[in-house]
């Protein structure tokens, strides 16, 4: 992963480096937290970059200096990530710990920054703790807000913040870089539309055996576990149904995918199978939608749509 670049991401980033060279860095900003985008691995060089002492005239942290050697270990103690446990909330505990950390010399006599991730999980409590640090930020301090749902962070934070939307690449720029990357020739159209908001699950399931589409094996065996956990049984749903849409290209071509070959002695014939992986999908769908309203059981109702699905992959006769 650490070879991997991402060009749509180039003109954000120089703005940001510009900015850093000009004195201009805002001291609160907001970013649209697409991982899948290549977000997580900027924001990660931009605090790298604005740690590193010997920054100037360089576009990217120059990996030698001793900050750059404290942040590679790890242990750098002017910067602070916060992220919230899966499932959880970020409290007021954690807010407090990034009010002291600002206040804070700078151990290394250069720039502190902090980085909140999934900030629009931050309790109401948290939040309002929060805009105190946003508003009086010390010289030197770069609080940066990574949200997934941008919108829902408190407007009194929002206000504070400069935002800057994460760019998405082009089909054709997409295009060459799933090509560079997977080693292999792309030609699905679909596929390089998903790529061009999923860049990095396409890049997967590319370089993956697909015998490693790990949920769907395990839907075709009929051994699908549904945790319990809400946050897991959405992160689930969302990879089995992108590995369903994987197969189901597959089945529409007229290939048996390999994930069903190797799972199921008996699979259902192909044009059947593509039949049944799309009626799946679509189900998935709305499934999907169904579990965000209250009073639902997530457990009883994924495992009753996987049971349908994994029936419908085997040939009927041995039902
Ligand atoms: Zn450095």
């Amino acid at each position: 992963m650490a070879s991997l670049t991402f060009p749509w991401l180039r003109p954000l980033w120089q703005q940001l480096i510009n900015a850093a060279h000009a004195g201009r860095m805002p001291h609160g900003m907001g970013f649209s937290y697409s991982p899948d985008l290549g977000v997580d691995t900027m924001l990660e060089q931009l605090a790298a970059f604005l740690l590193c002492q010997q920054r100037e005239q360089r576009s990217r942290a120059c990996g030698e200096c001793k900050s750059c050697k404290l942040w590679k270990a790890g242990t750098h103690p002017d910067y602070l990530r916060v992220e919230p446990e899966i499932g959880k909330q970020i409290g007021v505990d954690a807010v407090r710990q990034i009010a002291q950390q600002v206040q804070q010399t700078s151990s290394q006599g250069g720039n502190k920054v902090v980085q909140i991730i999934h900030a629009d999980r931050m309790t109401l409590q948290a939040a309002n703790a929060l805009l105190k640090t946003l508003e009086e930020p010390p010289e030197n301090t770069f609080i940066q807000l990574a949200a997934s749902r941008y919108s829902q962070l408190l407007p009194t934070i929002r206000s504070r913040l400069l935002a800057y939307a994460t760019p998405k690449p082009s089909q054709q720029e997409i295009k060459q870089w799933l090509q560079e990357h997977s080693q292999q020739a792309i030609t699905d159209t679909v596929l390089i539309e998903l790529a061009t908001t999923k860049p990095l699950s396409v890049l997967r399931q590319l370089q993956s055996n697909e015998e490693q589409l790990a949920y769907l094996g395990l839907l075709c065996k009929g051994q699908l576990v549904v945790e319990k956990d809400l946050e897991k049984v959405h992160q689930m749903l969302a990879t089995l149904l992108s590995e369903i849409q994987f197969a189901h290209r597959q089945a529409m071509m007229g290939e048996m995918p390999l994930v069903v070959a190797t799972n199921i002695k008996q699979p259902a014939p192909v044009h059947s199978l593509a039949r049944a992986l799309a009626k799946g999908y679509r189900r998935g769908i709305v499934l999907r939608k169904a579990l965000q309203n209250a009073g639902v059981n997530p457990q009883i109702l994924v495992a009753s749509w996987s049971t349908d699905l994994t029936r419908s992959l085997r040939a009927s006769t041995l039902n």
